[in-house]
């Protein structure tokens, strides 16, 4: 027997799992509330009686999958033909141009399918980093912060920022950059009213610079001081192509680590997506300092940008996660497909022996929520939050896998049966809860249509 939702005090048995990550749960978790109070070693029951069980049987049961980058908005622009088959820098103005138009409808219905696509994919927690503001365009966070809500999303939502166009030399039209006391005026409005503090957080705010090349100097270092006061974090885009090396050693005579570093950047607060451009010294300074990476295996082999040094920011001590970036590079927002990519892209520089399919999932549960800086998600200990993700195996893609953990990156798992957030079903059956996503990607598909026809 099993219902959408758990009453506070009920103790629910996901009850002997196909498999399970955790081999101290391979008799299944008990949850009660919104966290788990047990894991169920394999062939026993649970220490004290519950209420009701949920037949995981036919069910890989992982922690729920943790995002750690994206750009909502961006699934409007997916396959966009002038922006195809383009490097990093080229494909960036082309796209300015149209994203510079978007609406607050057109980035909810964006924010609202990208998280849709997330969870589908076995996501709990996803993180967002938003920096495209306008005059038609001002309240996107909390756009986002209503269609979380609405979802029963956990999600870290990034209040970005551009304060240099291109009359300044800088990449992104004019009219999308804001005044810098605008841009700290509104991030401090944003955590003072939807950042949530400690244990169980369904909501956080964290402070995004688009780019350190994209604000300026005083922006980044008075960023850094606002995050410090307000005990929030860091986050941006560094080292994901070497055009962005040289643009950094011709405006500021610095390699990008060295500019983050002297803006006080440099330090566990900041989680930083890509960071593939690193030499060994910077590798060594970023795991000291804590770090963290979002690794986006897809984005940078469709720009053609890098394979990230993984295995050496995790050995230095820089938590890694995984992205699947933003849907104008990847262009999907599928986790569970972005982790065999991982898999994939990281057997080309390292030996299959080195990035097992175990070590791609800790990245993507684990390693993401360090990022974010989370201890409460990411894992299935007794005292974490209920997150969880259920594959079935029953395409014919599974038919025949003999390690049904291993089968989910080898043979590509995409969509989650079963999702749990906070100790609520919000996936059932492979389909999101009290969404009608027919009717929502239709409304999708035309505010795209309509972003493309104002260039
Ligand atoms: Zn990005």
């Amino acid at each position: 027997m099993s219902h959408a939702y758990q009453s506070h005090n009920t103790r629910l048995w996901i009850r002997h799992p196909l498999a399970c990550t955790d081999p101290a749960a391979a008799g299944g978790v008990v949850v009660q509330g919104t966290r788990i109070v047990e894991r169920v070693a394999a062939g026993c029951t649970p220490s004290e009686p519950i209420g009701q069980s949920f037949d995981a049987s036919r069910h890989v049961l992982l922690p729920g999958l943790v995002n750690t980058h994206h750009h909502f908005y961006q699934t409007l622009t997916r396959a966009y033909t002038p922006a195809l088959n383009k490097e990093l820098f080229p494909w960036l103005t082309t796209l300015y141009d149209v994203w510079a138009n978007l609406d607050e409808e057109q980035l909810a219905v964006a924010s609202e399918l990208a998280m849709a696509e997330l969870l589908l994919s076995g996501c709990t927690t996803v993180a967002d980093h938003h920096y495209v503001f306008s005059g038609s365009l001002v309240e996107a966070i909390d756009r986002q912060v209503e269609t979380a809500q609405r979802l029963g999303v956990r999600a870290a939502l990034t209040r970005g920022s551009m304060s240099v166009g291109r009359d300044d030399g800088g990449l992104p039209p004019q009219h999308v950059v804001q005044e810098e006391t605008t841009i700290l005026d509104d991030s401090r409005r944003l955590i003072s009213r939807y950042h949530q503090r400690g244990e169980g957080a369904m909501i956080t705010v964290a402070l995004a610079p688009c780019s350190p090349f994209s604000v300026s100097r005083e922006l980044m270092k008075a960023t850094a001081e606002l995050a410090e006061a307000e005990d929030v974090r860091l986050h941006t885009h560094l080292a994901e192509t070497e055009d962005e090396t040289h643009y950094c050693q011709r405006l500021f005579g610095l390699r990008p680590l060295d500019y983050l570093a002297e803006c006080g950047w440099l330090g566990n607060r900041t989680w930083l997506a890509h960071g593939i451009h690193f030499n060994d010294e910077e590798i060594r300074r970023l795991g000291e300092a804590g770090t963290g990476i979002a690794h986006c295996p897809s984005s940078n082999m469709v720009l053609g940008s890098g394979l990230c040094r993984t295995l050496e920011l995790e050995r230095a001590g820089a938590p890694v996660g995984l992205a699947v970036d933003g849907s104008a590079s990847n262009d999907h927002s599928n986790l569970a497909e972005e982790m065999r990519q991982a898999m994939l892209l990281g057997r080309l520089r390292y030996s299959p022996a080195q990035v097992g399919h175990d070590d791609i999932i800790r990245w993507a549960t684990q390693g993401s929520a360090r990022c974010l800086g989370r201890d409460d998600i990411g894992g299935l200990a007794p005292g974490q939050q209920a997150d969880l993700a259920l594959f079935k195996l029953d395409e014919p893609r599974f038919s025949g896998a003999e390690n049904a953990v291993a089968a989910l990156l080898l043979c590509g798992a995409h969509r989650a049966d079963r999702v749990m957030i906070a100790g609520q079903w919000r996936v059932i059956d492979a389909e999101v809860r009290n969404l009608d996503l027919e009717a929502l990607m239709a409304r999708h598909h035309a505010a795209a249509q309509r972003l493309w026809r104002a260039v």
